[in-house]
Formats: C-alpha cells, sequence, structure tokens
C-alpha cells in the first residue's frame, strides 16, 4: 500500500519503504477509529434496508451511490438466469427477477503483490414471525448501554458489508494502494444458491486468496464446511375407509415412521466422526423441513412426501450418503411391511464437504489476529455452508472470518456489537496490507517487498 504522498508509479516503480507504510497505516487507523459514528450510522442505514430474495435492487443502488461518492467505479455482474440455468454449479431457484447484480469494487495494486477478495453478501435470511423479535427486525435498534443493534441481517451480513463500504472509503479518502489488487465482492443469494459469488467468479473477479466476511467472531475462522445436502422423500400407501383404516396403509403415518427412522440412523453416523470434526458432537445432522399429505374426510391418505436436509462430515459425499438414505428407508419400508418402497427426489440444493484454505491464509488470520490483540484465533470445519465451494473449484484459497462479535443470526434478536465494525476494520487493514504486499512466488519470503 502506499500513503498519500505520490512516491509510487505503478508496476516495476518504486516503492515506498516501510516507515512510510507504517505512518500511513497507522493514519488510516486512526480515521477508522474516530468515524465510528459513521460506521455505526452505515450499518443502521443498511438494516433498514430489507433485502430479500428477489428484492436486493434497494441495498445494490445504495452500495453503488456509496462507492461512487468516492470516485470510484462500481461494476455490476448481473445474476444472469440464461448463463446459471446452463451452469452445472449454479443452485436453483434461478430467479427470474430482472436487473439484479453483485457489485463488484477493485482497488488496483501497483503491481507485483498477490490479489486478495474480501466477500461479503447483501442478501438476508427471511425475518421469520417478527412478533418474536424485541425490536422490530428492520429498525436497526440501538440499545446505547451495551452497543448493541439489532435488526435482520445485524450480523448476517449487514456488517459484513458495512466493514466493506467503510474500508473502502478509508482507503481512497487516504489514497492508500497495495502491492496487489483488492478485490470487494457484494453478493446476492448467499442465504439460498450461492448464484452471486459464482456470478462474480465467472465474470473474471478472481484473486490468489479470497476471505469471506460472514459467520464467525474475532477469535474464530471457517476453513471447511461439512456436506449439505436436501432432498424429497415419497411414500406412498393403500386407500381405505377411516371406519376399517386397518385395511389401507396410511401413507402419512409410514412417511412419519420413515423419516424419524433416517433421522436416527443419520446420527448415529456421529459415532465415527473423525477430527476434526470430533469438535462438534453432531456434524451429522438430519432435518425435517416439511410434510405433506392429505386425503378426503374420510379416507386415509395413499401419498405423503417431505422435505428433509441432511448435513454430513467428509469423507463422506453426497452419492454415499444418497445411496445410505435409500438403503436405509427400503430396509426400513421391507422389514415394516409397507406396501410399496419409498422414492427420493434428489433434485434439491447439495454440496460436497470442502476445504480450501492454505497454511499461508490461516497464518496470515491467525498473525493479523494476534496482532490485533487476539493471541488464539481458533480455525476449524463448520456444519454451515457459505460460498466456500465456488472459489475451491477454483482453487483459490479461502476461509470464513469475521465480521465480529454478532449473535442470533437466522432467528429472532439477532444483534451485532458495534464496537467490532471499526475493530475488525483494522483487523482487515492489517491483512490486506501483509498479504498484498508480498510478491506472489512462494520464494520471495514475507517481507513487504522492497526494490
Ligand atoms: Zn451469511
Amino acid at each position: 500500500m502506499r500513503g498519500g504522498d505520490d512516491r509510487s508509479t505503478g508496476a516495476g516503480g518504486r516503492v515506498p519503504d516501510a516507515s512510510v507504510i507504517d505512518a500511513a497505516i497507522l493514519d488510516a487507523r486512526a480515521t477508522i477509529d474516530a468515524r465510528r459514528q459513521d460506521w455505526t450510522d452505515l450499518l443502521q442505514e443498511l438494516i433498514r434496508i430489507p433485502s430479500r430474495f428477489g428484492a436486493e435492487h434497494a441495498i445494490v443502488r445504495r452500495v453503488c451511490e456509496y462507492v461512487t461518492a468516492l470516485g470510484l467505479v462500481p461494476d455490476l455482474v448481473p445474476m444472469d438466469e440464461e448463463l446459471l440455468r446452463g451452469h452445472a454449479h449454479a443452485a436453483k431457484p434461478i430467479s427470474s427477477v430482472a436487473d439484479r447484480n453483485n457489485v463488484v469494487v477493485r482497488v488496483r495494486g501497483r503491481g507485483g503483490g498477490r490479489s486478495l477478495i474480501l466477500n461479503c453478501h447483501l442478501d438476508i435470511q427471511p425475518e421469520g414471525d417478527s412478533t418474536q423479535w424485541t425490536h422490530p427486525p428492520f429498525s436497526g435498534h440501538i440499545d446505547r448501554k451495551t452497543n448493541v443493534i439489532f435488526g435482520r441481517g445485524a450480523m448476517d451480513d449487514k456488517a459484513g458489508v458495512a466493514i466493506c463500504l467503510g474500508l473502502i472509503r478509508v482507503i481512497a479518502e487516504k489514497g492508500l494502494q497495495f502491492d496487489g489488487d483488492l478485490i470487494f465482492q457484494f453478493v446476492l443469494e448467499d442465504e439460498i444458491t450461492g448464484n452471486g459469488s459464482l456470478a462474480c467468479l465467472e465474470a473474471g473477479h478472481v484473486a490468489d486468496a479470497a476471505i469471506i466476511l460472514d459467520g464467525t467472531r474475532p477469535d474464530r475462522a471457517i476453513d471447511q464446511h461439512a456436506g449439505n445436502m436436501e432432498f424429497q422423500i415419497r411414500l406412498k400407501g393403500r386407500a381405505a375407509s377411516v371406519s376399517v383404516s386397518h385395511l389401507g396403509a396410511n401413507a402419512a403415518e409410514m412417511l412419519s415412521r420413515t423419516v424419524l427412522h433416517l433421522r436416527e440412523v443419520i446420527h448415529r453416523l456421529n459415532e465415527s466422526r473423525e477430527p476434526p470434526w470430533t469438535e462438534f458432537p453432531s456434524p451429522y445432522q438430519f432435518v425435517i423441513h416439511g410434510m405433506q399429505a392429505d386425503a378426503p374426510r374420510f379416507s386415509v391418505p395413499v401419498d405423503a412426501s417431505a422435505r428433509c436436509f441432511v448435513t454430513f462430515a467428509p469423507p463422506t459425499t453426497i452419492a454415499q450418503m444418497r445411496s445410505f438414505l435409500e438403503d436405509e428407508s427400503r430396509r426400513h419400508a421391507q422389514a415394516s411391511q409397507y406396501p410399496h418402497l419409498p422414492t427420493f427426489d434428489w433434485d434439491g440444493f447439495a454440496t460436497e464437504a470442502v476445504a480450501c484454505a492454505s497454511e499461508d491464509l490461516r497464518a496470515l488470520v491467525r498473525a493479523t489476529a494476534k496482532r490485533n490483540g487476539i493471541p488464539d484465533a481458533r480455525i476449524g470445519p463448520s456444519t454451515g455452508t457459505s460460498d466456500m465451494r465456488h472459489f475451491a473449484m477454483r482453487g483459490i484459497p479461502c476461509l470464513l472470518f469475521g465480521p465480529g462479535r454478532g449473535f442470533n443470526p437466522h432467528r429472532p434478536d439477532e444483534h451485532f456489537l458495534l464496537d467490532d465494525l471499526s475493530f475488525m476494520m483494522k483487523v482487515y487493514l492489517d491483512m490486506i496490507v501483509a498479504w498484498c504486499s508480498q510478491r506472489k512466488s512462494p520464494n520471495e519470503g514475507l517481507e513487504i517487498v522492497q526494490r
């Protein structure tokens, strides 16, 4: 990076010495602290824009306005329906809503350093039943005593968005430049398909590493995910009148027993989990999302279906999980003498377990966290999922870190500790300097490049 005094001349030019770099960064850090109120106001404003799936236009406009006002040109990456429908790694549903864009902001480096992506997401998980919230989900209510902000997306992931925008502002206003390119990705659909990050990478916004600001507190990073899979199971019964229901086979009852059986055998797989997955009691999860069966008033239902979700630890694969579920449900149906075997629909969301962080990237997180007062950041697995798989597919080292201390994501009363906005901005700035100042060649050592 460089400070306001223009001593660098782009690729091959002179690089400021370490003391100039330090002075510029110290100045930027002081500015981050001095502007705490701005970051709070920004996060509150972002929470007040309900950016649900398919209705992200307002927040995209706001991000573009913010960046444009700083003299930068945001790059819009469309959620191209046709491209996504034809893409093997795109997940459903593919939205037909027009004019939906991801936003990418590139801070060009002077050349010679490694590039870095900071990725955050603009969409939110639906707020659910708003009567369950202490403060309305889109109020951005602030508790002054604890300096906590409430609202859907407060942690997941509007805090990440506010931090990225704040960093862009400080970098632009201070005229900071790094050796490698810095790429900010503001993506859609992290909470539903992951297609936003996919679209950005397809559009060529790649880098030597990526940090996803999502899902962790400052003392924790996620470097691998369990596999995740959604599916439908159907079961047919045998018709009978309710007055002689014992002569029929009630599909609703049989399917209920079947899915509870599957739940039990999946949970039993937890006994076989291997490190690092032993840090969780149950990386193998089975959740019944929904069940459907119906019948006319005096008949038993003959058709039932359930929508379920499983997570699974490596080395288990999607294919193994599918055959395990098929075998187990068949065995159960035969042992229970059901008239028909269950059938499966595997068309839902499915992702293999993924891990793609490099040792360099892990070391970067540990070192920068430590320099900022977090001595033992823990880097490990998560049973959740993220857009990491798309980075893995392209061989881009990636992990999840930040956006800071937040609680209750995907639940009522989601909230975020406002102190962490400026704190994490300083950590990321540190990380950017350390990463982007290194040459691409692995033999160049870990010093800031000096020529
Ligand atoms: Zn998230």
